[in-house]
């Protein structure tokens, strides 16, 4: 018997659409074949973007796609108690402290290269240490992250190393609307859940070493693999995002597109063949996914 386990872990923040089918029935088909169990876990933290519609959407193409998983679902919405008990074991350590700065405050402070999406945060902006500690969840929290390299092996990819101090700073672990930040909520939960396999798109490869980091701090081992699938992209090589509605799995199955034909599109993206044809899910568990994806050279969205 595996004693493996993998997660699907989707934000309800908006429709699903053709990039979530594809990296979700990879990483369902992949553990299904090994015989691993499948959690579901909504992260539906964030208060402004998370809707009740998009929470329907999701299960619903979950159920149209024939995904299933072991289990209740996991709601990060109900996790609160779990997750103080994390800041409290880093505030244990001496690696958490206040943030009350501005983004313009740290943009001006850490002079971003053009384009950087992230702002980081520079250690020189720490505060003194009478701030290093968790006492008032209103606030914004930083970990502080020593500069090192972390390298996680991905199944796929290789080894990825990282230093997450130099793309960071000092990240958000704790906002002041009293949630975690995704990077501590994701870390916690993977090692409360006795996740060992976590199979997700590849626009989160660089946070895998901070979440490897986090874990670390909390107690966790290394044990941990990763499997970072590609991306969908569009026409002009952009990601499919949710903003992409008319690629939404609900519109295509408005439109009369089938499960069947979902899956067929999936399987040619994979490369298991040569033009989409409709595909039952028996079938789509014949396709060896594993070797599908190590062996792919990725195409664009045609
Ligand atoms: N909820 C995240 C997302 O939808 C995925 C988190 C993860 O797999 O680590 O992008």
């Amino acid at each position: 018997m595996s004693a493996r386990v993998t997660r699907l872990a989707p934000s309800p923040t908006g429709r699903m659409h053709l990039g979530h089918a594809f990296s979700f029935l990879c990483a369902w088909a992949l553990a299904r074949r090994a015989g691993w169990k499948v959690l579901l876990r909504l992260e539906d933290l964030d208060a402004q973007r998370v809707t009740p519609e998009a929470e329907a959407d999701t299960l619903w193409m979950f159920e149209w796609l024939g995904i299933d998983w072991d289990g209740p679902i996991v709601r990060q919405s109900e996790r609160g108690a779990w997750y103080r008990e994390c800041m409290t074991r880093l505030a244990g350590q001496g690696v958490v402290f206040e943030s009350t700065h501005s983004r313009a405050q740290l943009r001006e402070a850490s002079a971003p290269n053009e384009g950087d999406a992230v702002v980081r945060f520079p250690r020189e902006l720490r505060p003194t240490r009478d701030e290093w500690h968790f006492v008032n969840e209103s606030v914004n929290h930083r970990l502080a992250v020593e500069p090192a390299k972390i390298t996680v092996t991905d199944e796929l990819r290789g080894a990825i190393t990282v230093n997450p101090a130099a793309v960071w700073g000092d990240p958000l672990i704790w906002l002041k609307s009293g949630v975690p930040s995704y990077q501590l909520a994701v870390a916690a939960d993977d090692l409360a859940m006795g996740v060992t396999d976590v199979v997700r798109g590849e626009d989160l490869l660089e946070s895998a070493p901070l979440q490897l980091h986090i874990r670390r701090l909390l107690g966790g081992d290394d044990s941990l693999r990763w499997w970072h699938v590609p991306l969908i992209r569009d026409e002009s090589g952009r990601r499919l995002a949710k903003r992409h509605d008319d690629l939404a799995i609900s519109t295509l199955a408005a439109r009369g597109e089938t499960p069947d034909g979902v899956r067929g599109l999936v399987a040619q993206w994979l490369g298991a063949i040569p033009a989409p044809q409709p595909l039952s899910i028996a079938s789509f568990l014949d396709l060896d996914v594993r070797s599908l994806l190590t062996s792919k050279v990725w195409p664009n969205y045609p």
